[in-house]
């Protein structure tokens, strides 16, 4: 039976960006989550269960990737 709702990842959204991450440093100390949202012009830390639920989300262009 297929799910009713689609999910939506974070990695599929057009406002999402790999957060900047320094190797060999504790999660609480990193200067930005896994992933972040550049919707608004700044980037700014989110979770996935946040874009999952997220009014705004986007799909990515076909064939393209964010850099
Ligand atoms: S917060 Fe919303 S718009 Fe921003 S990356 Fe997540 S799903 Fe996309």
């Amino acid at each position: 039976m297929a799910s009713e709702t689609a999910t939506r990842t974070v990695w599929d959204c057009r406002w999402s960006r790999p957060g900047y991450r320094l190797f060999g440093v504790k999660e609480h100390l990193q200067p930005e989550n896994l992933w972040v949202c550049v919707r608004q012009g700044e980037r700014r830390s989110v979770t996935e269960e946040e874009c999952e639920k997220c009014s705004h989300w986007e799909a990515l262009p076909e064939g393209r990737t964010w850099q």
